[in-house]
Formats: C-alpha cells, sequence, structure tokens
C-alpha cells in the first residue's frame, strides 16, 4: 500500500529528494505457521479476530531498536485526534514508527508493552491503519522544509491560528453574476487583512464553534 498517493505530487517529489523516507514492515513476516497467521479469534468471544500481541512484538522488536527515540504509534479510533498541533510537533521531531491495526484490533497486551500512542484520525471507523497512517504522515511532511512552494503558506492555514481559514477566490473578476469581494481588491493591506480575519472568525463561528477559546 505504501507510498500509494504518498509516492504522487509535493510529498512524492519530496520523497523522491530524499525529504523523507519511509520504511516498511509486514507484520506478516513474523507470523505463525504455513499461512504466516498473525490473528486469532477474540478472547471472550465476539465477532472478527485480533492481531496477536506476540507476532505484533516480534515485528516491532526486529525493526525498533529499544533506544530508538522515535514515538511508537498505533493508528486507531480509540486514539487521541490528531491535531495540526500533533502534525507540527512529529513534524519537527525524529521521526516515528507507525503501526497500522487491521482486523477488529489488536491485543491490549502489546499496546501496554510496547509503550504504542493510540491516534485517531477522526471518529469514524476504517478497515485498516493504513490510509490513517498516510493521513497522519501526509499532514507531517507537508509541513517539513522544501515540501510546499512558498514555505509561509503553512501558517495562515486552517487550525493553525486557532481558526478555519478565510474563503480564496482568484480570476475571473467576475463569474455567474458573483463578484471578488470589494475588500480583496482594494490593494488595502491592513483592509483585506481585517477582513480575512473577519470572514475566518465567522466561518469558525457557523462550523466549529468548538475551536473558539471558551468565555
Ligand atoms: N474494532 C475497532 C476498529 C477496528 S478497525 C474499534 O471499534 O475501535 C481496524 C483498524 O483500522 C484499527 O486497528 C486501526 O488501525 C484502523 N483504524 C480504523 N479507524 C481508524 C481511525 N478513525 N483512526 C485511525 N485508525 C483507524
Amino acid at each position: 500500500m505504501f507510498p500509494g498517493p504518498l509516492g504522487a505530487s509535493l510529498s512524492g517529489d519530496a520523497l523522491a529528494r530524499g525529504v523523507w523516507s519511509l520504511e516498511t514492515k509486514n507484520i506478516r513476516d513474523h507470523g505463525h505457521g504455513k499461512h504466516r497467521a498473525v490473528d486469532d479469534t477474540p478472547a471472550g468471544g465476539g465477532p472478527g479476530m485480533v492481531l496477536r500481541c506476540d507476532v505484533l512484538a516480534a515485528a516491532l522488536d526486529a525493526s525498533v531498536a529499544s533506544d530508538d527515540a522515535r514515538p511508537r504509534l498505533l493508528m486507531s479510533p480509540r486514539g487521541k485526534p490528531l491535531t495540526q498541533a500533533r502534525a507540527r510537533e512529529l513534524a519537527a521531531g525524529p521521526g516515528a514508527i507507525i503501526v497500522c491495526g487491521r482486523f477488529e484490533g489488536v491485543d491490549e497486551r502489546v499496546i501496554e508493552a510496547r509503550a504504542l500512542e493510540e491516534i485517531s484520525i477522526g471518529d469514524y471507523v476504517l478497515s485498516g491503519g493504513e490510509i490513517a497512517a498516510m493521513v497522519l504522515l501526509d499532514s507531517c511532511v507537508r509541513l517539513l522544509t522544501g515540501v510546499m512552494g512558498k514555505d509561509e503558506s503553512g501558517a495562515e492555514e486552517s487550525f493553525e491560528g486557532g481558526l478555519l481559514e478565510y474563503p480564496h477566490y482568484t480570476r475571473p473578476r467576475e463569474w455567474e453574476g458573483r463578484q471578488i469581494p470589494d475588500a480583496l481588491l482594494s490593494g488595502d493591506h491592513a483592509r483585506i487583512a481585517r477582513w480575512r480575519r473577519e470572514e475566518a472568525q465567522k466561518l469558525t463561528r457557523a462550523r466549529r464553534p468548538d475551536l473558539l477559546p471558551k468565555t
């Protein structure tokens, strides 16, 4: 599955230039028996299968040294929600070990024993952690120096100032009877900045009041 979509466009170019790198490991290489089984039925019964703790631990121990300083993350809907702030923190750090779950989930004991930190990309359930890991990686990679066209294009985005981003416009000046707002055509930088700040606040109040500071 990897690098998948991360091999294209901005992240793909950066990958090819060595701005970031990716090493993938297949948990199945540490599976048991002829079929390289990595899962088993859940203790206590119920649907689905569970990723075995011994198999995942063997896969981790074979590729991650015990003194490896990189955070060990497990993609999981039960995890702490991924935020722009966390993406910034991870992008500034030494990298990450990312475990992608499958099946019903992962045996709790390996999460504890290998101190895996659960991270969620949102309140919905995917069938595997790979796409979630790609989302996490993409959010970090685009923040690395030299990945985005203009370095400043990261600073004004949604969530960066605690607000959603203001609306964008480009040519033509009039389209289907709709005009570009006057403020943006005024050439008055202070007025433009004020308009954008107000629009960002309006949008955030309407769509994501939870992002606004509690008063
Ligand atoms: N039974 C689990 C869901 C398992 S989904 C539960 O109810 O919590 C299978 C795998 O997909 C998970 O192990 C995880 O790695 C990944 N996954 C699913 N949804 C995710 C999400 N919102 N964020 C991050 N990873 C997710």
